[in-house]
């Protein structure tokens, strides 16, 4: 497996445009970026890349961070610590998923199939079938605040362990219990289910990397937000500092 691209330090989007303030990248009320709430979890948000089903960058991720609802933090840390245990870090994809960004599955999925994304991500099925096969929901689970995305890193080499299937792979490789796994593959499917069940979460038997928190914080709520940088206050300080930093440098 390759060496994972992973956020170890929240990352400032240096495309923010200079009007945005922080107001405008505030999450709702009882949400969180996982980076100011949950130290030593590692993050790479799909959906603010182009490396993910679509093949571009998802409304609403305007910055590559995780927005979690509160209540799922405390589960998260003990999922950290769990897998700390056993060798391992944890790897989020997504959690907290603005609405506007499902609404952009939906559309995408309406369009001619252009072909960008089908071979790593829906090989056997077509794109409006992600819905009926119950891959991508027009309503979703993480628009509640309730789901999360991920998958463990082996501690020592920094490396993903091996899950005998990508991301967002869109497949029967990808339920729980696929046949077509060797044993190890299937062992760290369950090594992350055997964390995260006794974290408080609940597995999805179509994708081996989501996960819902068993007492939703929102039910019935769905929300929409839009996923940004920090805030430019927070960023000159961070200037201010690095700069000290640096003039505080022996010759
Ligand atoms: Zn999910």
């Amino acid at each position: 497996m390759q060496q994972q691209d992973v956020n170890v330090y929240p990352a400032y989007d240096a495309n923010m445009p200079a009007e945005a303030d922080e107001m405008e990248y505030a999450l709702p009320e009882g949400f969180v970026y996982l980076d100011e709430a949950i130290e030593g979890v590692l993050w790479d948000a799909k959906y603010s890349t182009e490396d993910n089903f679509i093949g571009s960058v998802v409304d609403g991720y305007q910055s590559n961070r995780i927005a979690c609802a509160k209540k799922m933090i405390p589960a998260l840390i003990e999922a950290r610590d769990l897998a700390q245990e056993k060798g391992y870090q944890l790897l989020i994809w997504d959690a907290a998923r603005p609405q506007r960004a499902v609404d952009h599955f939906v559309s995408w999925a309406a369009e001619p199939e252009d072909g960008k994304s089908k071979e790593q991500h829906y090989p056997n099925i077509k794109k409006a079938q992600l819905f009926q096969k119950g891959y991508v929901a027009k309503r979703s689970g993480h628009s509640r605040g309730a789901a999360v995305d991920l998958t463990l890193v082996d501690a020592e080499t920094g490396e993903a362990i091996d899950m005998g299937g990508a991301f967002d792979l869109m497949d029967k490789r990808s339920h729980h219990g696929a046949k077509g796994l060797t044993k190890q593959q299937t062992a760290n499917r369950n090594a992350l289910k055997s964390i995260m069940k006794q974290s408080g979460f609940s597995p999805y038997s179509n994708e081996w990397w989501h996960y819902t928190l068993n007492n939703e914080p929102f039910p019935g709520q769905y929300f929409d937000f839009v996923i940004g940088g920090r805030s430019q206050e927070e960023q000159v300080q961070q200037d201010i500092v690095r700069h000290n930093m640096e003039t505080d440098l022996p010759q």
